[in-house]
């Protein structure tokens, strides 16, 4: 028998997080008849979705209409070497169901958005010197902040009720179903609202450093991480869904960008440090091939596992000058764009080195002094590098000769890098319409997961050789919840009530 429940407001379906995911299972769900709640606890929407600046799809009608890609000799991926690429990246820990909503649902939410009126401007990757990425990564106009707006006006539209400065707390359950929420609202007020469905769209917990120093591959580094933008992803998800019973799924993979400590991912002295230029620790030491700077979600690993999440990257001003007026060797994304020149560099150097956040020396060792480092390893670590500039050759890491350039001229320069959590990747176990499963894969009744709370898409590491891999799936995953509550009401409409 059921405990009689009582709450302030009843909807059909009550979204938590208004991100990408939040925004697309809200629509969809509301746009299907069904009144809808969306809550998110910051005082605006939109979450990390507003920071993505592009989203994988498979076989979409832009890149049908293009035929291939601008870059010669690639063509664009189908939907089943899409698949495959999970299932290989993952080293087969994806979640084959999972994969599919994914892959099968991605070109739509392209002309979804586009029926919203959003353009894209490419279908491209995210760094050009990979060689390995699929050409998946759509680029809408004004990126992932404008789609966000579309999006909001869209599901306003709809009749969204949303609330903002509000945060979830709790599930209500009653008989091992999921019937509600317990919120705070924006003037700390606990409201309980009643659902016949709930969707988990909090992003996972990325900027929680206890859960990930709890869950992540990086524990000795958790709380050493940089937040380069002010999310609030801190699990709160997980949390409730734990409580109701679900279990989790490869949970440990973050993506990690690399930032300049104390700056923004548009800055152009952590756009220097996030190139192949020389890297040490705290040791005053290499410790991998500057190279892997090429794919952010790689570096950002290598980075973490750090001593302190501490790397100073070391240049002179000869690639100051390089980087001002030639640009920049490698991308990031639009962050900092293949090739643009960094034109703020010096400036933005001289105020760092004035606030402490970087630091200058005329010799490796007065460098050394002022970071701290030890003056003598870091004099042998730059002869070292500047003796495999010279030849052209680096015999211990074996970074490719066109990014070795010497730290040799004064005045040297060490910007203060971090790993930085974007989001964290993997969580609360989903089946293939995202409902939450416990350990037995049994759906628990009522609750479902979504974008970056949800699991199943993800190995060991952030998967950037299908670029636009996680807002796809928000965006994805949203829609195939909404339509898998939309199923279930309808069924419960058609059941007779005698036989309830
Ligand atoms: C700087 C940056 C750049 C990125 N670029 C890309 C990219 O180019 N391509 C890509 O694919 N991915 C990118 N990502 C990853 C991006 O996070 C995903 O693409 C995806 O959009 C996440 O969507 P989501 O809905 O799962 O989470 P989010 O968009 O983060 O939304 C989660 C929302 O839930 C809210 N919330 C959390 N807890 C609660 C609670 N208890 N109650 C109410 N609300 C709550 C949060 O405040 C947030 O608004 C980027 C991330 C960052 C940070």
């Amino acid at each position: 028998m059921s405990e009689a429940l009582s709450f302030d407001a009843e909807y059909d379906v009550v979204v938590i997080g208004s991100g990408g995911s939040g925004k697309s299972a809200a629509l969809t769900a509301a746009q299907g008849g069904l009144n809808v709640a969306l809550l998110e606890k910051m005082p605006q929407t939109g979450g990390t979705s507003i920071y993505a600046e592009g989203t994988a799809a498979f076989e979409s009608s832009e890149q049908k209409a293009r035929g291939v890609p601008d870059k010669e000799g690639k063509k664009f991926p189908t939907k089943e070497e899409g698949y495959r690429r999970y299932v290989d990246y993952s080293h087969h820990r994806a979640n084959p169901d999972v994969i599919h909503a994914l892959v099968d649902n991605s070109a739509e939410t392209i002309d979804i958005y586009k029926s919203l009126g959003i353009n894209y401007s490419e279908v491209t990757i995210y760094a050009y010197d990979q060689p390995n990425e699929l050409y998946t990564f759509h680029r809408p106009e004004g990126l992932g902040a404008h789609c966000q707006e579309v999006l909001l006006q869209a599901v306003e539209d709809a009749g969204v009720d949303i609330f903002t400065s509000t945060r979830a707390q709790h599930l209500i359950l009653s008989d091992g179903a999921v019937r509600g929420v317990v919120a705070t609202d924006s003037s700390d007020k606990t409201i309980r609202l009643g659902a016949r469905a709930v969707v988990l769209a909090s992003g996972g917990f990325g900027n929680n450093p206890d859960l990930v120093e709890k869950y992540s591959w990086f524990s000795r580094t958790a709380h050493d991480m940089y937040q380069c933008v002010p999310t609030q992803n801190t699990g709160d998800g997980l949390a409730m869904a734990l409580e109701a019973g679900a279990d989790t799924e490869s949970l440990g993979a973050l993506m990690i960008a690399c930032c300049a400590r104390g700056k923004t991912l548009t800055s152009h002295s952590s756009g220097a440090g996030s190139q192949p230029v020389l890297w040490v620790n705290k040791t005053g030491k290499r410790f991998a091939s500057e190279e892997v700077a090429l794919s952010f979600a790689d570096a950002g690993n290598v980075m973490a596992e750090q001593p302190e999440g501490a790397v100073y990257a070391i240049i002179d001003v000869d690639t100051v000058t390089h980087l001002i007026e030639n640009g920049s060797d490698i991308g990031l994304g639009d962050f900092i764009p293949y090739h643009e020149k960094l034109v703020r560099l010096q400036t933005e150097l001289d105020q760092d080195v004035a606030d402490g956040i970087a630091w200058t020396g005329g010799t490796p060792e007065e460098l050394a002094e002022a970071i701290g480092l030890d003056p003598q390893v870091l004099r042998q670590t730059i002869d070292e590098y500047n003796d495999a500039c010279d030849q052209g050759e680096d015999p211990v890491f074996f970074k490719p000769s066109r990014f070795l350039r010497p730290v040799r001229k004064a005045p040297l320069y060490a910007i203060n890098m971090a790993p930085s959590v974007l989001v964290s990747c993997g969580g609360i176990r989903v089946n293939g319409d995202m409902q939450v499963t416990d350990r037995d894969y049994t759906p628990i009744p009522g609750l479902y997961a979504v974008g970056m709370e949800a699991s199943g898409l993800y190995g060991d590491t952030y998967n950037l050789d299908v670029p636009g891999t996680a807002n796809s799936f928000a965006h994805a995953s949203g829609r195939v919840a909404a339509r898998h509550i939309l199923d279930s009401v309808k069924a419960d409409q058609a059941t007779p009530v005698a036989a309830h």
